[in-house]
């Protein structure tokens, strides 16, 4: 991490990053990248979700791997993005055409009580509540935040607990 990483311990909010993964072994990909986010400065784990398992929604390839992790943060949101986006490029991510297969794909779902509108970053994430791979692994780690009206929307998304 660059040293204009400002990390702030005394003013923490909770993030929740959604993790998803379909090419090559995603259930290590998503484990490593949590224990991987966990250990970075400025951010500690203080939930994460089971897997589940997704058929691709929106997009085409073979079933993803998707989990949710709320973490304390002390960087502010753009800080989070790049990192994790720093993260998705180290993991071998190529960004070939829109929901391309990915081997790492890590979204910014909350912030905080953060209204974030800018070209490259959006919070709450734009498709969160269309999404049950990310509705689901969440209400698991944070029922308060997903209502049962929520996911009974999303329930013809096939979404499975992994063993
Ligand atoms: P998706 O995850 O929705 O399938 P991508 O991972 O390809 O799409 O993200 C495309 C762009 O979305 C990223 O380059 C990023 O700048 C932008 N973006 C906007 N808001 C967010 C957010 N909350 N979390 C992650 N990326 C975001
Ligand atoms: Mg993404």
């Amino acid at each position: 991490m660059s040293s204009k990483h400002v990390i702030r311990p005394d003013m923490t909010v909770t993030a929740y990053v959604a993790l998803g993964s379909n090419l090559g072994d995603s259930c290590a990909t998503v484990h490593s990248a949590i224990q991987e986010l966990s250990e970075k400065p400025g951010l500690m784990l203080v939930s994460k979700s089971k897997l589940f398992s997704t058929k691709p929604y929106q997009a085409i390839g073979n079933d993803y791997v998707n989990a949710v992790i709320a973490l304390e943060c002390s960087l502010n949101a753009v800080d989070l993005l790049e990192l994790t986006q720093q993260m998705e490029f180290a993991y071998g991510r190529e960004r070939s055409f829109v929901n391309a297969p990915r081997t790492l794909d890590l979204d910014l779902i909350l912030f905080g009580q953060a209204q974030i509108q800018s070209s490259w970053l959006i919070v709450p994430h734009p498709r969160w509540t269309e999404r049950a791979f990310v509705l689901k692994p969440l209400h698991s780690i944070a029922p308060h935040l997903v209502s049962d009206e929520m996911l009974a929307l999303v329930r013809d998304q096939e979404v499975e607990l992994l063993s």
